[in-house]
């Protein structure tokens, strides 16, 4: 079974790899990222209580996140593995999802942590532009699109997305060093981390992911 935590700073690559892995593996990709932008995109409640936390660069509440999780999770289509990425950010998150894995017939049996150095991630995230529309993501040089400004995958007309921006993402990276990285510790206490160097590029690091899932399968 193939319980996943993707993590890793903003910047890391992890929706870029998050979107291989679901590819190959056929579980469902669950980006609390994700469904907090659907959410402010189509004005509901959470995304109306959600969007000026987003922008800024801060956390949404630990409360909201877990019950979100929780009723992603204990769909069907989560039953035969799942990869979540950007959840759990806090360790009373990942207490939380620690006490509903087991209780939802869930609990994470894999935590893949992909590590790069704070100035790479400034470089990425400043140039990294997204679609709006299905999610694909792409940088000005590294990834750039055929048609720039425009998505390969869908067509849909390519944007910045709003925390990505020098102060944001300085919030963005506090957060991820004080809230985030304990987790490293919490989850090898738990006998579950994998580290991964994500300086290496997005194909050789997406290869060795898939030896690891492939050994833990
Ligand atoms: P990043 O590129 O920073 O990894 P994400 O797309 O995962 O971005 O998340 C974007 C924003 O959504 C975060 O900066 C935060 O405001 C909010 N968010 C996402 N996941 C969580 C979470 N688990 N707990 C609290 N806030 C979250
Ligand atoms: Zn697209």
């Amino acid at each position: 079974m193939l319980n996943i935590i993707l993590m890793g700073p903003p910047g890391a690559g992890k929706g870029t790899q998050a979107k291989k892995i679901i590819d190959a593996f056929h579980i469902p990709h669950i980006s609390t990222g994700d469904m907090f932008r659907e959410a402010i995109a189509k004005g509901t409640p959470l995304g109306l209580q959600a969007k000026a936390i987003i922008e800024s660069g801060g956390l949404v509440s630990d409360e909201i996140t877990v019950g979100l999780v929780r009723e992603r999770l204990s769909q069907p289509d989560c039953a035969n593995g799942y990869l979540l990425d950007g959840f759990p950010r806090t360790i009373p998150q990942a207490e939380a999802l620690k006490a509903m894995g087991p209780e939802i017939g869930r609990p994470v049996n894999l935590v893949l942590d992909v590590s790069v150095p704070d100035e790479e991630l400034v470089r990425r995230i400043s140039g990294r532009r997204v679609c709006p529309k299905c999610g694909a993501s792409y940088h000005i040089t590294d990834m750039k699109p055929a048609k720039e400004g425009t998505c390969d995958r869908c067509g849909a007309e390519l944007i910045q997305r709003k925390d990505d921006n020098a102060e944001s993402l300085k919030t963005r990276l506090e957060n991820y060093y004080a809230s985030t990285a304990p987790l490293i510790d919490f989850y090898q206490g738990e006998g579950l981390y994998h580290h991964f160097d994500g300086m290496v590029g997005h194909v050789a690091l997406f290869d060795q992911i898939v030896a690891t899932l492939k050994a833990a399968q």
